[in-house]
């Protein structure tokens, strides 16, 4: 199969059919037609077999993978997704493959609206990059600069779920399904961030962990958090295995760097004035979301986590190792 047929048989016909497409897959550039009163929102992700993903893994799921982290990058602006183009290296043409491949990407992309409408295709150590274009009105993308000295901070889903799978695999274990599906195939909480915006101060994703990614957006806006580490929401799997860490069940013993640290959750953490809590709740209610206020922005740099009786959590040797 040439590589002209293999991108004609797998990636010509992906995704959505959009109207803004003057041309898609098949010239030397696709032709987007970008409305006059948006703002285009890019992003690009590379995934790397072996550093990304474990080179055997699905392929269907790593195909939803590759657009989905691209999709959560939007998401955290208040973008509505438009197209993707798609840059593939491949050790071989294994058809199997660039067919589940193509129906996890194409069925997520079907999902957000999202067409296919470019790419290149090479051989050489498995690695996928996905660029995915969005759409903002004017004035309205949600940075990560405005958070302000008393919001409220905020997240969505719930933390910890694809570090507690990976560490099962490492460990030589088998996560359940809930587990599994939040590391392969994660949700990106696309609809959330175009409610957001216009009220919420400052987003990001999260996609390194709430610790870092939250401190993002307190560098970004030149202030700090405190946070209470019991509100943190967490799934019953990450909650039975942080009870049963550490022989004391003191808080301060519990590993709170899974949900803290251990990255790839792809929900959104943002900053709302406190005013906003109403609309939140209602948010939440209508998108069928869950949506936790974790804290508050504060004017003295850094991130304090609270422990429940009050007392600043430091991590212990297990918790500080998610952080190295
Ligand atoms: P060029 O040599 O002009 O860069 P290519 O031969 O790389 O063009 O690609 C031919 C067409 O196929 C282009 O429209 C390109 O965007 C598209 N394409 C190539 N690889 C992919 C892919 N993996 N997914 C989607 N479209 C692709
Ligand atoms: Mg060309």
């Amino acid at each position: 199969m040439s590589e002209f047929d293999l991108i004609r048989k797998y990636f010509a016909d992906v995704g959505s059919k959009r109207p803004d497409v003057a041309l898609g897959v098949g010239d030397d550039c696709a032709l987007l037609q970008v409305p006059a009163s948006s703002m285009l929102a890019v992003s690009i992700d590379t995934l790397v077999a072996g550093v990304h993903f474990f080179p055997d893994c699905d392929p269907e799921g790593l195909g939803h993978k590759s657009l989905a982290v691209g999709l959560s990058d939007l998401a955290a602006m208040g973008a509505a997704p438009a197209w993707a183009t798609l840059a593939l290296t491949i050790p071989v043409a294994d058809e199997a493959w660039l067919g589940a491949f193509g129906r996890g990407l194409g069925r997520l992309a079907l999902e957000h609206g999202v067409a296919l409408v470019g790419g290149d295709t090479t051989r050489g150590p498995l690695t996928i990059s996905v660029q995915v274009q969005g759409l903002i009105p004017q004035g309205e993308a949600v940075r990560r600069s405005g958070a302000r000295p008393g919001d409220l901070v905020c997240v969505s889903g719930t933390l910890g779920d694809a570090g507690l799978a990976l560490r099962l695999i490492h460990a030589g274990a088998s996560p359940c399904a809930f587990l599994r599906g939040r590391l392969e195939r994660p949700s990106p909480r696309v609809s959330l961030g175009i409610a957001l915006r216009g009220l919420a101060t400052a987003m990001i994703d999260l996609s390194d962990g709430l610790a870092a990614d939250l401190g993002h957006i307190l560098e970004a806006s030149s202030c700090g958090a405190e946070i209470r580490l019991s509100d943190l929401p967490l799934s019953r799997p990450v909650q039975e295995r942080l009870g049963r860490v550490g022989d004391s069940h003191l808080a301060g013993d519990v590993d709170w760097g899974l949900p803290l640290a251990s990255g790839d959750d792809y929900e959104l953490c943002f900053s709302v004035p406190e005013r906003e809590c109403r609309t939140l709740d209602a948010l939440a209610l209508r998108l069928g979301i869950g949506i936790a206020v974790i804290g508050r922005i504060r004017r003295e740099p850094g991130l304090t986590c609270l422990l429940e009786d009050g007392s600043v959590w430091r991590p212990t040797a297990r918790g500080f190792d998610h952080f190295a």
